[in-house]
């Protein structure tokens, strides 16, 4: 579901990630952890079409990135949950998730029930007319992971998605992603907690710049106790 070969990106000397080659299956949810300025997000953003890649190449979805419209296409096929939710404060949740459903020109009938759908088992119809601005932090996320879903995306992106949330937030955020594994969709979720990776994904990668390690947590576990090839992670 998504190729990554040789993937490159640099802000002026500084290299931010480094020839990254990796395969990503479909159904897959793998986790890129590492720390801070790791190259993270910039990975993401890349993938997203949201900046240019400075070399390497890349295919989401069938999609080649910096193809002719590939752009566009790759857009309808991701759903993004960046690190900040980045929400209007003056719109209430169901206002939020229309607005971005007529961004991707869903008709009227398919943005109500997927509206409906997503406020409901995210925890949030019950306030789905208040505005954002009301919303705790935890609420915000869960309205921004709403917002990535809205064009049932097979692919999705997240920034982080319990960073700074209360331990009962990062519960329910992961237990939604939880639901979405089993509904099979192809997941890339960042992450510099390798608890949280355990907790969701199939495989993890190390990413320090370059990718220093890839496999499934239990065998990433064992290399961080291993005496030999220890992974630092911090
Ligand atoms: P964090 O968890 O802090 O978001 P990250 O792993 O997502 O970290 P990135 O945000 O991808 O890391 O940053 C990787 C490196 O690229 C960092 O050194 C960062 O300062 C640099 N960087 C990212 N975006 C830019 C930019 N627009 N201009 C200059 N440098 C950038």
């Amino acid at each position: 579901m998504i190729e990554i070969e040789e993937l490159t990106r640099t802000f002026g000397t500084r290299t931010a990630v480094d020839r990254l080659t990796l395969t990503i299956g479909e159904g897959e949810v793998f986790a890129l952890l590492g720390p801070n300025g790791a190259g993270k997000t910039t990975t993401v953003r890349m993938l997203g079409c949201l900046i240019g890649r400075t070399s390497g190449r890349a295919v989401v979805a069938g999609q080649r990135i910096g193809d002719p419209g590939a752009d566009r296409r790759i857009r309808g096929l991701i759903g993004l949950l960046p690190e900040e939710p980045g929400l209007y404060p003056d719109l209430t949740a169901v206002q939020t998730l229309d607005y971005f459903g007529k961004l991707h020109q869903l008709p009227k009938r398919v943005r109500a029930e997927r509206t409906e759908e997503l406020l409901t088992r995210l925890g949030l119809w019950e306030r789905r007319d208040s505005k954002a601005a009301t919303y705790s932090k935890g609420m915000r996320q869960r309205l921004a992971i709403a917002r990535a879903l809205i064009h049932d995306p097979p692919v999705l992106f997240l920034d982080e998605p319990t960073a700074n949330l209360d331990p009962e937030g990062a519960r329910a955020v992961r237990e939604f992603l939880l639901q979405l594994r089993a509904e099979r969709r192809t997941i890339v979720l960042n992450t510099h907690d390798l608890a949280e990776a355990e907790r969701v994904c199939d495989r993890v990668g190390v990413l320090r710049t370059r990718l220093v390690a890839v496999g499934s947590p239990a065998e990433l576990r064992a290399q961080l106790h291993g005496s030999t090839t220890r992974i630092r992670l911090d």
